[in-house]
This record gives structure tokens, sequence and C-alpha cells, in this order.
């Protein structure tokens, strides 16, 4: 080879290996953009997923929002929505030929637009119910019966029944307990109304037409007799039942007359309507001569204050009349027993106060 020739040869190698070199820097500028792309792209992908979780997040925010608008909603019910219900009883006993019971539903507010209730038997082989909430027993054994507010199906409210066969004895009064709630207190017995163990009839609380005791009962009639000879030796005072047991029949013609005379309104703040009646208990007395003359006389002021020693309250005290639905009457006594008649008199209260109802014609 000539020195030329290898010149030559010399020179096309280094440009060669320029070319290559430059070709292998062109590469290298090339792989560290795409790195770069690579992680630009990485980083945007990572925000938009970091972007939409937040997003996800604050939409989750708003729909718990959503949540506590529905809770604030329910707390706050639209005017004349039924909010709750209270019944006159929450526990029967009845016998299986005994006659339908019925509570009286009271729906709040006052103001509520439909107060409709939609009743159910859990058992109807044990006893059914109508849709204007009468219990009637079928056959022995228990059930509930079930009630909610049409408007408001969320409120709603159970009595127990208890259906006993014809010739089992029925519970007492004084020693059964049914614990719970002070309204666990009030339990329909045969078709009466028990509080603690206090029989109860007022308006919201009526006895059976069935229900005769044919007279004063043996308590209530021993205890007066006491009274009245107590009157007469220690304030030489007359007393003397001018009417006490009314049969339901008898009341019924009583009623009847009163409201033809004055109008049904009037008569019921000073009588009552057959079934209501107190002195169908047996348990009551209308002592001397019943109506407003009697008032503050010695008669009336003796009784008062001494009538409770015996057992007896004045059943109708001055100013009670939004408790008992019954004007003040100074000569109706009632029979309840010497502890809590006293209970009752020392503390001013009529039996309403004492036992926790009312007394409202359904
Ligand atoms: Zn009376």
């Amino acid at each position: 080879m000539s020195q030329k020739n290898k010149k030559k040869t010399n020179s096309g190698s280094v440009l060669l290996s320029v070319l290559l070199l430059t070709a292998v820097i062109l590469c290298l500028i090339l792989s560290v953009l795409l790195i770069q792309t690579r992680k630009n792209q990485n980083r945007s992908q990572i925000q938009n997923i970091i972007e939409s979780e937040s997003e996800s997040e604050s939409i989750t925010e708003s729909e718990s929002e959503s949540e506590s608008i529905t809770e604030s909603e329910s707390e706050t019910l639209p005017a004349g929505m039924v909010s709750d219900m209270t019944l006159s009883f929450y526990h029967v006993f009845l016998h299986v030929s005994d006659g339908a019971v019925m509570p009286v539903v009271r729906m709040s507010p006052d103001d509520a637009v439909d107060t409709s209730a939609v009743w159910s038997s859990s058992d109807l082989n044990i006893a059914s119910v109508d849709q204007d909430g009468r219990i009637i027993p079928v056959s022995a054994g228990e059930c509930t019966i079930n009630v909610f507010s049409f408007s408001n199906p969320d409120v709603s409210a159970q009595i127990s029944v208890k259906i006993y066969p014809d010739e089992e004895p029925l519970p007492d009064p004084q020693t059964i307990s049914c614990s719970g709630s002070p309204r666990d207190d009030i339990q329909v017995i045969g078709g009466i109304t028990y509080v603690n163990g206090i029989m109860i009839v007022n308006k919201t609380y009526p006895l059976p037409e069935s229900y005769n005791p044919q007279g004063m009962t043996p308590e209530t009639a021993q205890a007066f007799s006491e009274l009245c000879r107590t009157a007469s030796e220690e304030a030489e005072l007359y007393l003397f039942s001018h009417s006490d047991f009314r049969s339901y029949q008898t009341q019924v013609y009583v009623y009847n007359d009163y409201a033809n005379q004055y109008g049904s309104d009037s008569a019921d703040t000073f009588s009552a309507r057959a079934g209501y009646s107190e002195h169908q208990s047996g348990l009551c007395i209308d002592v001397n001569w019943p109506g407003d003359a009697f008032n503050d006389t010695p008669e009336a002021v003796w009784l008062e204050q001494n009538c409770a020693r015996f057992g007896f309250i004045i059943r109708f005290p001055r100013e009670k009349e939004a408790f008992t639905g019954y004007k003040y009457e100074s000569w109706h006594i009632r029979y309840v027993g010497q502890e809590i008649a006293q209970e009752i008199m020392q503390n001013g209260l009529c039996l309403e106060e004492y036992l926790h109802v009312d007394s409202k014609y359904p």
C-alpha cells in the first residue's frame, strides 16, 4: 500500500468514527428527551388522578350534605304532618266472650291534617281489629295490635292483647304489673280500665254496657255509712245519698233528658253519656242535694275537709274542669281507699292528675 492510500484510509476511518459518535450523541439526546416526555406524561396522569379523586371526594361531601338535609327535614316535619301518637291504653286482658274494646288515639300536633290510623292484628285467630280500632276477642291466646299514622307511617304504637278462656278468671288489677313506661300502668281488664289498680271511668275511659254491680260496692257502702255517722256525731250534720249506683240503661235516660233540655254540648259539661258515667261503677255518691246550691254549705265544707278519712275524694274539684271534663261538683264523691284519697285531697289534685290520664270524649 502506498503512503497516500494509507492517509486516505485513515481520514476515512476518522470520518466514520465522527459520524458514529454524532449518531450516538443524537441517540442519547433523543432518549433523554423521550424520558423527559414520559415523565411529564406520568406527572400529568398523576395530576389527573389526584384531581379526579378530589372531585369524587367533594361529591361525597355534597352527598353527605344532602343526607344531613334529609335528617334535618325529618326533624322538622312539614306543617300539618303527624309527629307523635299516644293511645288511651296499651294492655288488654279479655275473655273470649267479652265485647270489643276501643282505645282513644291522640295524634299530635293538634292541627295535623290527616289523623287517620291504620290498624292490624298480629294474629287474627286471637283478636281482630276493625278500621276504627275496635279490638274484638276471637280465641284464647296472646297477640299484638299494631297501629300507625296513615300520613306518617313512621309514627306507630302497639297494644299487647291477652285473651282468656271464659272459664278462666281474668287477672286481678291490684296485683297485675306490666313493667315499662308509666303508660304500661293503664290496663283494660274485661273492658274496665285500671291505672295502677285504680278503676278509672271518665270521658276517655268508658265502662262496658254489661258492667253492673247492682248497687254501691260493699266497701263504698260501708265507708259512706261511717262517713255519715261521723258527720252526725262530730258536726251534727245530716248527710245522705241522693243518688249512687246508676245502671247503663238508667244513664241513657238521665243523659238524654238533659241533652233534650239543654242541648248535648251543655249536657256534656255536667252529665255523662251512657257508659261514661262514674255512677255505673258503684264507687260514687251524689250527697244530699246535687246542684250549685249545695256548694259552700256547712255539709259541703265538712265533706271536702273529711271525706278522705273515709277513702273518698271530691271527684270534680274547683278549677279542674280542664282535667276532669266536668264543672265543680261539691256533692259528687268517689271511693278510692283511704291512702290514695288522702294523697289526692292533701295535694289538691283531681283523679286525672293523680293517674296522669285525660278525660275527653273520642
Ligand atoms: Zn254524680
